[in-house]
């Protein structure tokens, strides 16, 4: 059998049958997206074995790189062991041992973990904890859910809800139970208003949502310490500080999604205290606690928050919420394998050292006409080309990236945004040579 042969029958195959994310319906089984079969370290190899650098580390997981042999043999090992529990009915040592490390991870009391089969249901668990937490306390008016304008949450039905983007929606999923905040995105600020001052109007703002929905009606308030997929928004440096006091006055459940900056992508286990400065109530999490090895999500929770509905406060109320796969012990063992990893190579230490040259690569490229702004925080970033309208603003995405992947690199372009999250274990050499891609592609698009 020739090597070529089961990539044509797998390209053949997947024209045929395999409905993927984002599917463009218009070119339904036409669509040319590569083919991989293999990816070592920071590269992806493709159909001709050619290395390209993993910019967006896969879908911004891909911590630890690809090919780690630790982590196939811990997988291997505990699906000999034991593949699977019910979750609803025993537990396994892998699960109950993630559970212990990551609690010792987490800031403040965050010491329950709660786990999922991803970042949609890790989500969707923790704002139906927040619909229990105030059922318990007989508060059933209190469940709306604040969430700021260019969020991703998810594709869960709840999760997709709380995720208000500027590009038009195919799917039904306005929910009343919704409150829209600004977004707190540098690029709205006024003119002639300092950081600073943004981050007192954006909380003046969410003060003002509060008087008009009634603190009662107000059950959380979910934000990502940088809005990723909604371009890599960092907000403004006063701005989480404030709004954690302003729910923590009105008793609205602070949850901090930590799907893409927790697991080392800010340089730290979890953004929000190191980072944002904040304890959250609770906090979300998936990709990088596996580095994508194998799915897995889930959620921190207080132990000051379980209290108020844990024993005779539940009154007898099971938090009847799970999944068949909840705690899946080989993805448990696979995310105690990855964390070995990250405190063996100290990676923490090392995304802390090379994202200020990764930061200033990216800032470079400013100097070209066809960039409009350049965002970024940790190993995150994004590259935000000029363009009059959506559409050219999608084909320049477009080009960009055809350029990147022809030099030898895959960029995630989110319409006009080139988004860089590459593996955490990328050196400084690497990131130059990825910064020399783009800087080529910008030149050839411009
Ligand atoms: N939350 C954030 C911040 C995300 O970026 C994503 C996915 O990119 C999710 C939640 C959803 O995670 P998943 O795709 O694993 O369901």
């Amino acid at each position: 059998m020739s090597v070529t042969e089961p990539q044509t029958t797998s390209s053949e195959a997947a024209r045929r049958h395999l409905l993927s994310p984002a599917e463009d319906m218009a070119k339904l089984g036409s669509a040319a997206r590569p083919l991989l079969r293999h990816a070592e370290g920071i590269h992806l190899f493709d159909a001709d074995g050619r290395a390209l650098i993993d910019g967006p580390g896969g879908m911004w997981c891909s911590q630890i790189g690809y090919g780690r042999q630790e982590m196939a043999d811990a997988i291997a090992s505990q699906v000999m062991a034991l593949p699977y529990n019910s979750p609803w009915h025993s537990i396994n040592g892998p699960a109950a041992e993630l559970a212990r490390r990551i609690a010792t991870l987490t800031p403040g009391d965050l010491d329950h973990i709660f786990f999922t089969t991803g970042g949609s249901t890790a989500v969707d668990s923790a704002l139906r904890f927040v619909q229990y937490f105030n059922n318990v306390l007989e508060r059933p008016a209190k469940k709306k859910i604040l969430v700021r304008y260019r969020s991703y949450h998810g594709s869960t039905e709840l999760a997709a809800s709380c995720s208000p983007r500027p590009q038009a929606s195919p799917f039904d999923t306005a929910d009343p139970k919704i409150v829209v905040l600004s977004s707190p995105d540098a690029r709205d600020r006024p003119a002639g208003m300092s950081e600073e001052e943004h981050g007192l109007a954006l909380a003046a703002e969410f003060e003002r949502v509060i008087a008009r929905e009634g603190a009662e009606t107000l059950g959380a308030f979910i934000a990502e310490p940088v809005q990723a997929s909604g371009g890599v928004i960092v907000p403004p440096a006063n701005y989480f500080a404030l709004m954690r006091a302003i729910c923590a006055q009105h008793d609205i459940l602070f949850i901090a999604d930590e799907v893409v900056t927790g697991f080392g992508r800010l340089g730290h286990w979890f953004a929000s205290e190191a980072v944002m400065g904040i304890v959250p109530d609770l906090i979300v999490f998936a990709k990088g606690v596996t580095s994508g090895y194998v799915p897995m999500g889930g959620f921190a929770i207080s132990d000051r928050i379980l209290a108020r509905v844990s024993g005779e406060h539940a009154k007898g109320r099971y938090f009847s919420n799970g999944y068949t796969y909840s705690g899946h012990p080989v993805a448990a063992a696979a995310a105690l394998a990855n964390i070995a990893i990250f405190e063996r190579e100290e990676i923490l230490a090392h995304v802390r050292a090379v994202a200020p040259h990764f930061q200033a690569g990216l800032r470079a490229l400013r100097r070209y006409r066809l960039v409009t702004d350049v965002r970024g925080a940790g190993l995150v970033g994004c590259v935000e080309c000029a363009g009059d309208d959506d559409a050219m603003k999608q084909a320049i995405g477009a080009r960009v990236d055809r350029h990147c992947q022809e030099l030898g690199l895959v960029v995630r372009p989110i319409v006009n945004n080139c988004v860089l999250s590459p593996p955490l274990i990328i050196k400084r050499a690497e990131i130059d040579q990825m910064m020399d891609i783009l800087a080529k592609a910008i030149e050839l698009t411009e």
